[in-house]
């Protein structure tokens, strides 16, 4: 799985050096791929072509842009296997997360945009008070820099191109080195489905290669998806250039178990299993805190604790494995430093804790709770991206809701309840952008996003097409 060119301007082009990305299975850490690193004359000739393609795609009628867009959703549906694969043997997603998440997603994005491109009004016309009326009309925004992380490369690059493509923006994608090789996949499909040149490119390349995208002049919008101190020092420069700017960043979200939760394994390990470990942890949205009530504290401790363990640690392209490795090699060692940190807080492990003694190959590491967890412990703080989850206790619900809201961040979180409207009732009560009663799937119709430190801005639903928009006003006398 070696490239030598770039997908810049509708063409397979040679890249403007030799340097390259090299990808190593999660699995087996074997390499398995590289492609070229695009360096800054790269992202230059990317903004050209995205400037270029910008009229022609803003002039196509939404209702051919939708048709450009569900052709690209039909390929992308027909290579998911392939996809799933690519993107399971680089970051460790267990291929059964990945076949419903990377491969299925973004086609069930591109669909939903496609029909509000069609279905949608790009401009009304208001009868003033003053007399006249006012064309309101909802402009594409321009140019879009897309970057990328590697836990989702493929349904969070969907968050943002479907509705970018569907607003009649173009977009210079740049996707995070540790998952490349699936974006070349994407660019394939881009090219087949007959999207005009230059409408979307894709430049792969680390941090900095995203910084000079960030401040490049011929960029009228950036959506970041990644890490709260990138989205800092993103967030600053887009301040200073006033360059509107989307950002999704980290989580620490709240599993907020009531006294009344009915909690039968069997009957919701598939909640939640998607609502504190999907993706072996390395999902922004996830409830690592689990705030347990202090009259069934011990027997939800056992609950997670064996929820945790019963999981099989695997081959992430094994359709039974249901938590696979850790990303990289650094991505482990950040895990394993913060469970450091959670013994020497005294915090006890109930289940895992090290390294699954039948892997001796892969970055695994084992499924893990701490119980006698307290909010302010490093581990309840900061954002592990692991399988590791804290159990925090709690003495009523005025308690719960203050310790969920103890946080930096405020992205997503659950609770857990037999009575849904006690629920709905506490879950209005969190800081956070997301929450789910007894379930968490972020819908493709709901804005996502974050508040305080998990982000600006939303992305999903009418209000994603909506930032990929700017408004223009003619008055007509
Ligand atoms: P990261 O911030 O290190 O990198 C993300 C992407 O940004 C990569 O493509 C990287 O090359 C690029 N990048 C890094 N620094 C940059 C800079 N200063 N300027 C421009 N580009 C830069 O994050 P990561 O480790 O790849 O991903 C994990 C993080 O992403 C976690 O914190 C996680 O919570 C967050 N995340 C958030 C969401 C969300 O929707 N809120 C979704 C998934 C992941």
């Amino acid at each position: 799985m070696d490239y030598d060119t770039l997908f810049i301007g509708g063409e397979w082009v040679k890249p403007s050096s030799s340097r390259r990305i090299e990808v190593c299975s999660a699995t087996t850490e074997a390499p398995i791929g590289s492609v070229p690193e695009a360096q800054e004359t790269d992202v230059d000739a990317a903004v050209t072509a995205a400037r270029r393609a910008l009229p022609v795609w803003a002039q196509w009628s939404p209702a051919d842009r939708a048709s450009a867009m569900e052709r690209l959703a039909t390929i992308l549906e027909g290579h998911a296997e392939e996809i799933v694969r690519r993107v399971s043997s680089q970051n460790g997603m267990p291929v059964a997360v990945a076949s419903q998440l990377e491969g299925a997603f973004p086609v069930v994005l591109l669909r939903y945009y496609a029909g509000l491109a069609r279905d949608s009004a790009f401009e009304e016309t208001r009868p003033g008070v003053f007399g006249g009326n006012t064309l309101v009309r909802k402009e594409p925004i321009g140019v879009v820099g897309a970057i990328v992380p590697w836990n989702f490369p493929q349904t969070l690059a969907a968050f943002k191109y479907a509705p970018a493509l569907a607003a009649g923006c173009t977009i210079v994608l740049k996707p995070s080195p540790e998952t490349v090789l699936d974006s070349f996949l994407f660019a394939e499909a881009v090219r087949e489905a007959g999207i005009p040149a230059g409408v979307v490119n894709v430049v792969p390349g680390g941090r900095e290669l995203g910084a000079y995208l960030v401040q490049h002049p011929g960029v009228d919008k950036i959506s970041f998806t990644g890490s709260t101190a990138a989205g800092r020092s993103i967030g600053e420069t887009c301040g200073r250039l006033l360059r509107p700017v989307t950002l999704e960043l980290g989580g620490k979200s709240a599993a907020i178990v009531l006294d009344d939760a009915e909690l039968e394994l069997e009957k919701i390990a598939e909640q939640l299993f998607a609502a504190t470990l999907l993706n072996n942890g390395q999902t922004c949205f996830l409830g690592t805190r689990v705030l347990a009530p202090r009259g069934r504290y011990d027997e939800i401790v056992d609950l997670f604790t064996g929820f945790a363990r019963a999981l099989k640690v695997g081959d992430a392209l094994d359709p039974a494995t249901q938590i696979g490795p850790m990303a990289s090699a650094r991505q482990r060692e950040r895990v394993e430093g913060y469970i450091a940190k959670g013994l020497g807080s005294g915090a006890r492990i109930t289940t895992g804790g090290g390294r699954p003694a039948d892997r001796d190959r892969g970055w695994f590491v084992e499924p893990t709770v701490f119980a006698d967890v307290d909010n302010n412990h490093t581990i309840a703080q900061e954002e592990i991206f692991g399988p590791v989850l804290a159990v925090i206790p709690y003495s009523d619900e005025d308690e719960a809701v203050r310790i969920a809201n103890d946080s930096d961040y405020g992205l997503g979180g659950t609770v857990w309840t037999s009575d849904p409207e006690r629920g709905r009732q506490v879950a209005k009560r969190v800081q956070t952008g997301t929450i789910g009663v007894n379930t968490y799937l972020p819908d493709p119709t709901a804005p996502f996003g974050g508040v305080k430190a998990s982000g600006i801005g939303r992305e999903l639903g009418p209000e994603g097409l909506a930032a990929y928009q700017q408004l223009k006003s003619i008055y007509l006398g």
